[in-house]
């Protein structure tokens, strides 16, 4: 029989990055077959991919991804540090898992554990995340291509954003997630 736990708001959004990642492992397993024929969360979920690739495409026509394994080889360098892995939320790393993603720590030192040797392993990662563009990438980059990055960055993170409420409202609706109470 299936064990079925009663998360807040907080075990989703606050608690260590192990933590989260944990409880997100504990709810994938249990949301697969609810969202799979959910007519609402399939499409966005595709869209958001969709959005995702576009987004891809993008940094590499920038050549992004070079300037930042270039930086993050640098002795200090890079931004994708143990901190930065806090940013991190169960809702969005559960939209990962849903997404096909094996959501892992890959490391305990003082980067992110989310960052693998080819870079990032998430598909969609925080907004603090996707939206930071170090004075390294703006110099780098040509202005056109700075506002097609930062379009394609803000369509991804309003379908995220739709799909966390999603989800939130799937986790409350199915007694995972504790309701909200007004005094
Ligand atoms: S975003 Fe900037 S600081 Fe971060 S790894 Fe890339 S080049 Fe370095
Ligand atoms: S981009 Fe990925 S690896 Fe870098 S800090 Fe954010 S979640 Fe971690």
């Amino acid at each position: 029989m299936e064990m079925q736990l009663l998360f807040s708001l907080q075990d989703l959004y606050g608690g260590s990055i192990r933590d989260r990642l944990a409880i997100a492992h504990i709810l994938h397993p249990q949301l697969v077959l609810a969202l799979e024929t959910n007519e609402a969360f399939v499409p966005m979920l595709a869209q958001a991919v969709i959005f995702q690739k576009e987004l891809a495409e993008i940094m590499a026509v920038l050549d992004l991804g070079s300037m930042c394994a270039a930086c993050g080889g640098r002795s200090g360098g890079g931004c994708c540090s143990s901190f930065m892995a806090g940013e991190n939320d169960v809702v969005q790393l559960l939209l990962n898992l849903l997404a096909g993603v094996r959501v892992a720590a890959l490391r305990e030192d003082d980067e992110c554990c989310f960052l693998g040797i080819t870079g990032c392993m998430l598909l969609f990662k925080p907004m603090f995340c996707l939206n930071y563009n170090c004075r390294q990438i703006i110099q780098g980059a040509a202005p056109a291509g700075m506002e097609r990055l930062e379009q394609v960055i803000g369509r991804l993170l309003q379908q995220q954003y739709a799909l966390e409420q999603l989800l939130l409202d799937v986790l409350r609706q199915t007694g995972r997630l504790a309701k909200r109470f007004c005094c």
